[in-house]
This record gives structure tokens, C-alpha cells and sequence, in this order.
């Protein structure tokens, strides 16, 4: 059932399951997010100023609302993203918690000031430090696939760093973005240092014409470009997490009854719907017709339904467009030598958005399933003559995020995946890295660029700032005013004293060179 009586400043939260609105949520004007962002800008240099152990200890309060809330916030989930609630607490609520655990107990130390050694002789006297100085206004844009996951994982590390966010969650997850702005609200994070605005489009660019710090966007590769480019005009940096096209590496010494459960559950969980599903699946040709056959079994049991039952393991997709979209993907590589052994075809019986998982084998390069990010339930298979041409196979995509090798030799393993051209390879498992708060992610070409999560991802919330403190504050720097001749003379021996090499080109430097540290200016 589609919806009738959409009013126009509202977003309608709708179920994928059966299409029905069930609520409506205010729509943020766009000419409100100037103001929205400058207020943010006010509140954040308040917020900055608090010990960095007061801003962590906020982020504990967060971790226990969150998990007092746990089940409101994963019906939430399942009702406007349709997957099964049993992902919506493996990933979206387990992700939210972990990362306000994790970096409640790790910012402070990540974003300690540190000592930074200095190699050269002509810096010996000087004590160098790094230090990270909040951004400001972090302006993060969020896709609707982990409606929770994705914008509270960036949020969190984003204020441990002492800025303050605004954030678009998408206008097809208007009820997740409400309760995440609750989320920090109730854990004592001033308003206007976390606030949700809710939109599409306009909103999404209002924002950044805002002129926040950073944007940090989260979605696909076509809107990934215009928000490249509205930032280029602004000179705002960003980070871009678009699309994947994850290839999935099984070499014949893989355990093939592991390998193929990870296939399927790979390629379907979320209904497909993820930047890390595994969407080009290479396997060895000598065990290719015994992996594809428990591929194929596995498929068959798959119960596919609403995520609100318990029983169900593979949900709707998020649109009926979306379901349209699997059909021409499936017709285009039928009409080009694929095969489909099972699957294939919508199930409007059980609601608008259903789409059976697929198993698609013999595909190729030349087919959209392996040219377009398909995001969606649908498991494609090439086999290839060894691991050698499932590299290049892997490699010869403009996507660049995440891949997986499958085999029980794991230095091979660690080998092959220095090959694949990814931001992150998984050896025996795929996608859970998003779920370690220590492992960045990103990618690379049409995925994107910079990290989120880890380390990586904390240090693009920060400016970077390196303090100099000289050791010799009475003395005036041999580099100085006034030259000549003989300070000549001496640049040239300490260039020699320093990179000459040989203790003998040291030693009959070393005086001519010291001289340009103790010499008359004569200024
Ligand atoms: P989308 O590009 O349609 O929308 C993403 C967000 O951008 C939404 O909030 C949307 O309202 C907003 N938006 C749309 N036009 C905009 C504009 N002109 N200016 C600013 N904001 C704008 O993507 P989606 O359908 O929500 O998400 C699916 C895509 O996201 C897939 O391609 C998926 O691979 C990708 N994704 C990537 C990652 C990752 O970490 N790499 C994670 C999740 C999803």
C-alpha cells in the first residue's frame, strides 16, 4: 500500500515491508541550516573547552541509553529498513554501543599531545609535539542502509573530539534520525553540539552550503559527486564512503562449507543492501560445481520475510524502484550467457519490496551485475582457472572498497590480499571488520576516500596542529641573516656533515660545519 497524502514538510517513515506510512516527521527547512550550523558553531567552542575526560565520560552516559533503549531503537530499524531485527542488533545497535565504548575509553589517549623525535641534526635542539585541535562543525550526511550504525559512529568520535555535529540522517529513516538526536540529548550532550536535520536533497545541500568544517557523507557514488563538488566550490574537505563492489576470493584449499555459508549470508544480509556486500564471488574452477551447489542448497532455505518476524532471514528491499532494479540486472546478464539456478524474481505475495535471494553463476565482466553496485540480493558467481586471475578479476573494478580471500592457508591468505586493491581485505570472513572499532574503513576510486572508524577515522575529525619549542631561545639560528662567503662555505660542510655518509666525511665536516651555529650575524 502506497502512501495517498504525503503533506510537503514532512518525511513519511515508511515500512519496506508492506509500504505503509506509519508516521510522519518534520522536515528541517533548508533555509533554517545556516542558522543551524552557526549556532552549532557557538555551542561547540563551549564544548571544546571541557576536558576531553568530561566529553568521554558523556559518551558512557550515551552507551547506557543506548542500551537501556535497545529494543525501541531496533524496531525502529527493522520498521524503516526492513531487515531482520536480528541484524539490526548484530550491527546497527552492537556498532552504536561499541563505538561509544570503545572511544569513551580511548579518545583521551588517541588525541593525547606527543612527542614527535627529530632525526636531523639541525632540529636536535628543538623539542616537537603533535596536537590535535577539533575541526569546529562536522557536517555528516548519512545513507539509510544501517540507519544507526553509520551516523552514530562518526557522531561519537566526532564530539570525544570537541566538535560539535549536524547531522542529515536520510529521509528514509526520519524515525532513527529522531531517536538518535534523543539518544545524545538524554545523555547530557547540549542540543545544539548534536543535532539531526531531517531532509533529502535540499536539506543535504542547504548543509553544506552552511559552510560546516568537514563533511563526512555517507551513500552513493552518483550523489557522492555532487557533494564532492559543492564542498571543491567551498573548499570544505570531506570524507566520501560510497559504493562497493566487494569481490569474494575462493581458492580450492578454502573450507567450502564455511566459505559458501559466508557467500550467502554475505551477499543477502541486509537484503544486500550494504557497501561491503560480497558482489563478485571468483572461484577456483576445481572446486567451483561443489561450492556453487551448497551455495545454491543454502540459497533454497532462506526464509524470506518481514524482519519483524523472528523467522524471517532475508527482508525486503528498502523501495519498490529498488526491486525493479534486481529485475533489469538479472534480464541483462539472462540475455548475456549468465544463469540463474535459483532466484530471480520479485515475490510481490509477500509485500511491494520483496525480492528472492539469487544465485546467478557464469558472470562476467561484461554484465551491469558485475559493472554496477547491485545492492541487492543477489549472489554472483564467476569461476576462475586460479587465484591468479581472481586478482585481476577483483582488481579490474573502479570500486575499490573491501574484499575477501577464503582459504585454509593463512600466509597465502596475507599474501594475496597485499594484491587486491581495497581498503580492507578479510582472510576466512567478510564485512564484520565494520563492527571493529579499531579497523578504519574506506575506500578507494569510486568508493571513495578517506576512513572512517579507527584511528584513521578519529584523525579526520581533528586538525592537525605541530608545536616547536626551541632549546636554545638565546641563540640566533645559523640560517639567519647576514650570508656571505664563509656562511657558504659552512652550509655546504654541514650538508656534507649530514648526508655525505662515512664517519671520515663526518669528522672533517664537522667543524666547518658547527661554525654556522656559532657565528657573529654581524646584524
Ligand atoms: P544516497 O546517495 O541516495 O543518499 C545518501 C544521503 O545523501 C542521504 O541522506 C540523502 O538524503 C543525501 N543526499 C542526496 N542528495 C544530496 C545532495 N545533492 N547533497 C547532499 N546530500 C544529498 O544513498 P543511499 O541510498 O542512502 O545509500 C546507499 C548507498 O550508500 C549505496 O551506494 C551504498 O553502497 C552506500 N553506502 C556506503 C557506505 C560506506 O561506508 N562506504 C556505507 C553505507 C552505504
Amino acid at each position: 500500500m502506497a502512501a495517498t497524502a504525503i503533506p510537503i514538510d514532512t518525511l513519511p517513515s515508511i515500512d519496506p515491508a508492506t509500504g505503509e506510512v506509519y508516521a510522519h516527521f518534520e522536515t528541517t527547512p533548508a533555509s533554517q541550516l545556516q542558522d543551524i550550523v552557526f549556532r552549532a558553531r557557538n555551542a561547540q567552542s563551549e564544548w571544546a573547552k571541557l576536558p576531553i575526560r568530561e566529553r568521554c565520560a558523556k559518551l558512557r552516559g550515551l552507551r547506557e541509553r543506548i542500551m537501556a533503549s535497545r529494543n525501541e531503537l531496533a524496531d525502529a530499524v527493522v520498521r524503516e529498513s526492513g531487515k531482520p531485527r536480528v541484524e539490526a542488533l548484530f550491527a546497527d545497535i552492537f556498532v552504536a554501543l561499541d563505538s561509544a565504548e570503545y572511544w569513551s575509553r580511548n579518545a583521551e589517549n588517541a588525541l593525547r599531545t606527543r612527542r614527535v623525535p627529530h632525526h636531523s641534526t639541525a632540529a636536535k635542539a628543538k623539542s616537537g609535539y603533535l596536537a590535535y585541535d577539533p575541526l569546529g562543525v562536522i557536517a555528516i550526511i548519512s545513507s539509510w542502509n544501517y540507519p544507526l550504525a553509520i551516523p552514530i559512529g562518526q557522531i561519537i568520535p566526532a564530539v570525544a573530539a570537541g566538535n560539535a555535529v549536524v547531522c542529515k540522517t536520510s529521509d528514509f529513516t526520519p524515525q532513527c534520525g529522531a531517536l538518535i538526536e534523543k539518544l545524545f540529548a538524554d545523555a547530557g550532550f547540549p542540543k545544539e553540539v548534536v543535532k539531526i536535520v531531517q531532509g533529502g536533497a535540499e536539506v543535504g545541500q542547504a548543509l553544506i552550503d552552511g559552510s560546516p568544517d568537514k563533511v563526512m557523507f555517507t551513500g552513493s557514488v552518483g550523489t557522492g559527486r555532487r557533494v564532492a563538488e559543492a564542498c571543491a566550490k567551498k573548499l570544505i574537505p570531506s570524507v566520501l564512503e560510497l559504493g562497493g563492489k566487494d569481490a569474494m576470493i575462493v581458492l580450492a584449499d578454502a573450507d567450502l562449507r564455511v566459505a559458501s555459508s559466508a557467500a550467502v549470508w554475505g551477499s543477502y544480509t541486509n537484503c544486500g543492501q550494504v557497501c561491503l556486500s560480497l558482489e563478485r564471488l571468483f572461484v577456483e574452477q576445481a572446486v567451483a560445481q561443489e561450492f556453487i551447489a551448497l551455495c545454491v542448497g543454502k540459497t533454497k532455505k532462506l526464509r524470506v520475510g518481514p524482519g519483524n518476524n523472528p523467522s524471517s532471514d532475508v527482508g525486503p528491499l528498502i523501495r519498490p524502484q529498488h526491486v525493479r532494479r534486481m529485475m533489469d540486472l538479472v534480464d541483462d546478464a539472462l540475455s548475456r550467457g549468465a544463469n540463474v539456478l535459483c532466484g530471480g524474481s520479485a515475490r510481490p505475495e509477500l509485500g511491494p519490496n520483496f525480492f528472492e535471494p539469487t544465485v546467478i553463476s557464469a558472470v562476467d565482466a561484461s554484465m551491469k551485475l558485475f559493472q554496477e553496485e547491485t545492492f541487492g540480493p543477489i549472489l554472483a558467481i564467476q569461476v576462475v582457472k586460479d587465484a591468479k586471475e581472481a586478482i585481476a578479476q577483483a582488481n579490474d573494478s573502479p570500486f575499490a572498497l573491501a574484499a575477501s580471500i577464503w582459504t585454509r592457508n593463512k600466509a597465502r591468505g596475507m599474501e594475496l590480499a597485499k594484491e587486491l586493491r581495497a581498503g580492507a581485505v578479510m582472510v576466512n570472513d567478510a564485512i564484520s571488520y565494520f563492527g571493529i572499532a579499531e579497523a578504519p574503513h574506506g575506500g578507494c576510486g569510486a568508493s571513495g576516500w578517506g576512513r572512517t572508524h579507527g584511528q584513521a577515522g578519529l584523525l579526520e575529525m581533528v586538525r592537525m596542529k605541530y608545536i616547536d619549542i626551541d632549546g636554545l631561545p638565546r641563540s640566533e639560528k645559523p640560517w639567519w641573516y647576514r650570508y656571505g662567503a664563509e656562511l657558504e662555505r659552512a652550509a655546504d660542510a654541514f650538508l656534507q656533515f649530514e648526508f655525505s655518509g662515512g664517519i671520515g666525511a663526518k669528522l672533517r665536516n664537522a667543524r666547518s660545519a658547527m661554525k654556522t651555529f656559532f657565528r657573529d650575524h654581524g646584524l
